[in-house]
């Protein structure tokens, strides 16, 4: 038999554009958590800009001034390390949570989801159910059909104006961001910015939306790398389910030759991701538990008991005791303590001062009018303290030694102050040509920002 194909339809197009998916909305014990941290996570990242500590903006990642405020503590480019630290941290703790419960920060915490929760949610506000939504999407353009897509796609294109708004007045101060915004007298770098992100934002959450979670999260290509059998899932049961059937609420599935499955399709159409879990795990699932309100609800409806999808674990499927604490959680969870004790130590011990010295390059020293050894040095102290603080500058390792700057030199928080140092000494007072000294630069107010640099001292 001869079968007539074209070379196009053998190639595969993984990225070929399927269509929105069109979610059923879902009520239930799950989904009622995971609204209320939707809220909560939602209410947060909107608020934080605009809390104030010691009369400044309390996180601010100020990238023009190289400044990332938290509360009290203000991170300059040196503190890489901790932002590194921060980072090992943030992926340690990932891996414990995924290898322990899955994908639960996809399903529950992950922004891409709350905001398309929160869009798909604007959606159904206004053009309907999910049925609904599909008949509206086929019918041929009309009055009502416009009105509705101008509502939903102004709403929208309003959540992600906020959106972005929100997002980079962690990086631009809120006061100076929306005052320029009122006044319609935003700069370019600023306005660009807000427009790029709030494109993403209607682009991810409107669009894109699961695509995101499998064609571009990195997130998704390695967690299965952290899964093993005890892992948290969502999964089918099919040793109750099959062979799934439809049957009236009366019916006896037993004398029917049916499992609990009753067919009605409710976990596929809740998906957001757009798979049938009873065809087994899948790597597109999001653990967001839908389909297992979704099926709890038919469950009640027929009166069988809950849970033939449910969270458990491959363990548990084959009627095996799931191990609650693996050596690799264990691990994970070592080194995030590890590492977090570590960043710890390393805060409590950090000095919130930066100095350099510079030598004069021009002359190695030089004779003042008293016929006394003169060097000039240039000194940087950066202040990394948040507020104002007063600081001396002394030297050791020469006796004797005038120094011209005054007995202390306030400096403003987060500021750096640059300042020629000229030294004295009579020449009798050094015994080699090259004498080590060093400076000693201390905040009065704080005595323990205290910082010392070695340089040396020429004569003839
Ligand atoms: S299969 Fe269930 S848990 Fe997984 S993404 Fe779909 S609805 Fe969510
Ligand atoms: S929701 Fe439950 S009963 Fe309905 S099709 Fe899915 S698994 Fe079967």
């Amino acid at each position: 038999m001869k079968f007539d194909i074209k070379e196009e339809q053998l190639i595969i197009k993984p990225y070929e554009n399927e269509g929105n998916i069109q979610v059923r909305e879902q009520k239930g014990h799950y989904q009622g958590i995971r609204r209320k941290l939707s809220w909560l996570l939602m209410i947060t990242f909107m608020l934080v800009p605009f809390i104030s500590y010691n009369g400044q903006q309390a996180v601010l990642l100020n990238i023009s001034e190289q400044q990332f405020r938290i509360f009290a503590i203000t991170f300059w480019p040196q503190d890489f390390i901790f932002l590194a630290g921060i980072f090992m941290v943030a992926a340690f703790a990932l891996f414990f949570v995924t290898a322990w419960l899955g994908r639960v920060w996809c399903g529950y915490t992950c922004p891409q989801t709350i905001w398309t929760l929160a869009y798909v949610w604007v959606e159904h506000r206004i053009e309907g159910s999910r049925n609904k939504r599909i008949a509206l999407n086929k019918k041929p353009w009309s009055i009502e059909k416009i009105n509705k897509k101008i509502q939903k796609h102004s709403i929208w294109f309003l959540m992600s104006f906020l959106t972005a708004t929100t997002f980079v007045s962690y990086f631009v101060p809120v006061v100076e961001l929306y005052s320029t915004m009122l006044s319609f007298e935003w700069s370019g770098l600023i306005t660009f910015w807000v427009f790029f992100f709030a494109l993403c934002t209607y682009g991810n959450a409107g669009y894109l939306r699961e695509k995101v979670c499998t064609h571009m999260c990195p997130y998704a290509r390695f967690q299965s790398a952290m899964f093993d059998k005890d892992t948290l899932i969502v999964a089918y049961d099919s040793k109750r389910g099959e062979s799934r059937g439809r049957r009236k609420r009366k019916d006896d599935p037993k004398t029917l030759g049916l499992g609990d499955c009753v067919d009605c399709n409710l976990c596929v159409e809740v998906c957001p991701v757009g798979i049938d879990i009873r065809n087994g795990l899948q790597y597109e699932c999001i653990n967001c538990a839908l389909c297992v309100d979704a099926c709890d609800q038919t469950m009640d409806k027929f009166g069988y008991e809950p849970g033939l999808i449910s969270y458990t674990s491959e363990q548990q499927l084959a009627g095996k005791k799931s191990v609650k604490f693996s050596y690799k959680l264990f691990g994970y969870a070592c080194f995030t303590v590890l590492i977090t004790a570590l960043m710890i130590f390393w805060l409590y011990n950090r000095i919130p001062l930066e100095v350099s010295v510079l030598r004069d390059r021009n002359v190695l020293y030089r004779m003042n009018y008293e016929g006394h050894v003169e060097n000039i040095y240039t000194l940087k102290i950066l202040n990394k303290h948040q507020q104002a603080l007063n600081y001396t500058i002394d030297v050791q390792g020469i006796s004797d030694v005038s120094i011209n700057v005054p007995d202390k030199l306030l400096i403003g928080g987060g500021q750096m102050l640059q300042i020629p140092v000229t030294l004295a000494t009579d020449g009798y007072n050094l015994d080699k040509k090259m004498t080590n000294i060093r400076f000693v630069v201390k905040a009065i107010e704080h005595p323990s920002t205290l910082l010392s640099k070695d340089t040396v001292f020429f004569r003839d």
